[in-house]
């Protein structure tokens, strides 16, 4: 299990995500992004437009999602 924060994923706050994958914590962090702005947050807004972005424009998003990868390889086990 490790532990990335929003900001380190893109976002606005320091929120801990935890997972065992670099998938699980941008899965979770997809949730927690869908989740503030729809309750009215516009300071994760952006981070949203992009994260949406790269689910519909894949090899545009593979540059961040294979960094997020090896940011998430480098972290220690919580
Ligand atoms: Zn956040």
């Amino acid at each position: 299990m490790k532990t990335m924060t929003c900001q380190q994923l893109g976002g606005a706050c320091d929120l801990r995500l935890s997972g065992d994958t670099a998938d699980d914590v941008i899965k979770a962090q997809d949730q927690h992004l869908r989740a503030v702005v729809a309750e009215g947050d516009t300071a994760h807004a952006p981070a949203l437009k992009e994260m949406t972005g790269r689910w519909k424009h894949p090899i545009a998003g593979m540059g961040w999602y294979k960094n997020t990868k090896k940011e998430f390889a480098a972290l220690p086990e919580d």
